[in-house]
């Protein structure tokens, strides 16, 4: 029962009510089997350890280890980062643009050939539905190189009148929400302009990194170009730190980005940062409501909320906010919850205990701080990390819920009477990575668009991603841009 419906409120006839229909469960048959564990990935081999260290990685739908993950130390990064500087000395950097672009259409091709598999991985990996995954991750990878293979021998048209120059060798650091697909983002740019790689992957999803280093043995990319290292924050700082690296890209949350600004400062190191989000989704009285409610709805609930740009604040204006709430409510009942592994499942796993706990936190202060909560009443699994989509309403902007990224499956309801009041609330935030515009009206989007101080705007949709079209943020949601030309800039001197 949801809160109107409760207190005797009209609702319209209940179009998307869809909770009663079942759906025979439909598991992804196609076999994979993880290794038994993870070796780093340097000068083009996969290497044991310098430390002899494993840790575990788990699978977040069974709170189950599934494999080891090698766990890099001083001497291992420093082998990384002299294979890079090698690479880049002797090898990629020297190359001829047009070669390079080769390698980058090689690795696209296998991309779009494992897909299935990957797509497999990283959701067993991460937890993520296979749906995703499939139709959205990894499409997304392929399309990520391809485009920047495309981009390798044509740097002089990206920068009319200059003479674009590779930086050197690059440190990228990368969060669990996205694994492969952030890889991509950093990977592809960076060898597209003639550096070198070291990644390291976030520890909870380290698997499909690796498989992603098969990939490039397979295609013959010289050793060094790029190298994979493994580990958690003390080898993110040490790699962020070493006096090697040429320039630094994170993605992460604001905290960890901040204390890698301070890391490089005052060293020749460039950066860029992509950091948190508390997007706003504004709907206006004129919008299409079934629409809206379905933008919302894959605005926050899509990959568990894991999402940085996730449309977590909504703004409804006052005069639809009882009958938006009412299909909101009936909508979020209809989603279905549980294995990632199910091609029906649209919301899988919280991708780690501790992840869980930072949104089970945020949910309580938000009803001790008196916002009403709205959860789905399906059922969770037994095992594993598990969070019920979920909404507060008569949440303000003090509140807790309204101010800091929560990173999971929960929404904060707001409302606006005016244009003026709409953006002056969506922009009540240290962040400003990303919003939505919902209304019938062109112009309207066009005026509220030039008011918001995000990074990207949706306009009567929702994550819509393509690799020639830049992402990034304002404020604390960090600087620098990824995709498209804009993107590229991040990894040339412009000469
Ligand atoms: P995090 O920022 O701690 O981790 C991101 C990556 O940075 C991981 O690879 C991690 O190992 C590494 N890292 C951690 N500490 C580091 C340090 N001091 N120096 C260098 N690298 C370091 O993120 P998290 O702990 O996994 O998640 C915490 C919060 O971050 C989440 O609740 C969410 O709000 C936010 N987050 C944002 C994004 C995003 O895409 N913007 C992604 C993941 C998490
Ligand atoms: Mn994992």
């Amino acid at each position: 029962m949801f809160w109107n419906e409760m207190k005797g409120k009209k609702t319209t006839p209940d179009l998307t009510f869809a909770a009663a229909l079942d759906y025979a469960p439909s598991p992804e048959t196609f076999p994979v089997t993880l290794k038994k564990r993870y070796e780093l990935f340097i000068d083009g081999k996969f290497v044991a350890p310098k430390t002899g260290k494993y840790f575990a990685s788990v699978n977040p739908a069974t709170g189950k280890r599934h494999t080891l993950i090698a766990e890099a130390g001083k001497a291992d990064l420093d082998a990384a980062v002299k294979s890079a500087r090698r690479a880049f000395e002797k090898t990629w950097g020297p190359m001829a643009p047009s070669e390079r672009g080769k390698y980058l259409f090689r690795i696209a091709r296998l991309l779009q050939e494992k897909a299935r598999e990957l797509a497999v991985l990283e959701t067993m990996d991460g937890g993520k539905p296979i749906r995703e995954s499939r139709d959205f991750d990894l499409p997304l990878v392929a399309a990520h190189f391809f485009h920047h293979a495309g981009w390798a021998d044509k740097l002089d048209y990206a920068f009319p009148g200059r003479k674009p120059a590779p930086i050197g060798v690059t440190a990228q650091v990368i969060p669990w929400n996205f694994p492969l697909l952030m890889a991509a983002w950093k990977i592809a740019p960076a060898l597209a302009c003639g550096n070198t790689v070291v990644l390291k992957p976030a520890e909870t999803t380290s698997v499909t990194a690796l498989h992603l280093a098969e990939i490039f043995q397979e295609a013959g990319l010289p050793p060094g170009a790029v190298n994979i290292i493994t580990g958690a924050g003390e080898t993110g700082t040490a790699l962020v730190a070493h006096p090697g690296i040429d320039k630094v890209a994170f993605t992460g949350s604001t905290e960890v980005g901040k204390r890698i600004a301070a890391a490089v400062a005052g060293t020749k190191k460039r950066l860029t940062l992509e950091l948190g989000g508390k997007a706003a989704n504004l709907v206006f009285a004129d919008a299409p409501l079934d629409e809206a409610v379905e933008g919302v709805i894959n605005g926050i609930y899509f990959n568990q909320g894991h999402v940085c740009c996730a449309g977590s604040r909504l703004l409804v204006q006052e005069a639809i906010h009882d009958e938006f709430i009412a299909r909101l409510g009936r909508r979020l009942r209809t989603l279905r919850v549980g294995d990632p592994l199910d091609k029906n499942t649209d919301v899988g796993a919280i991708n780690s205990k501790e992840q869980l706990g930072r949104i089970t936190s945020l949910i309580g202060s938000g009803i001790e701080e008196g916002a009403e909560l709205h959860e789905s009443s399906c059922a969770l699994p037994g095992e594993g990390y598990w969070c019920r989509p979920c909404f507060f309403t008569g949440v303000t902007p003090a509140h807790r819920i309204a101010r800091e990224e929560i990173f999971g499956p929960v929404l904060s309801v707001m409302t606006f009477r005016t244009p003026s009041e709409a953006v002056q609330k969506a922009n009540d935030t240290c962040y400003g990575l990303s919003a939505g515009i919902w209304t019938d009206k062109g112009s309207r989007i066009f005026k509220i668009a030039s008011q918001l101080k995000a990074g990207v705007i949706w306009a009567n949709t929702y994550n819509q991603f393509d690799p020639a079209s830049p992402f990034g943020g304002y404020k604390e949601s960090g600087f620098g841009r990824e995709g498209g030309r804009q993107g590229l800039a991040a990894y040339v001197k412009p000469g």
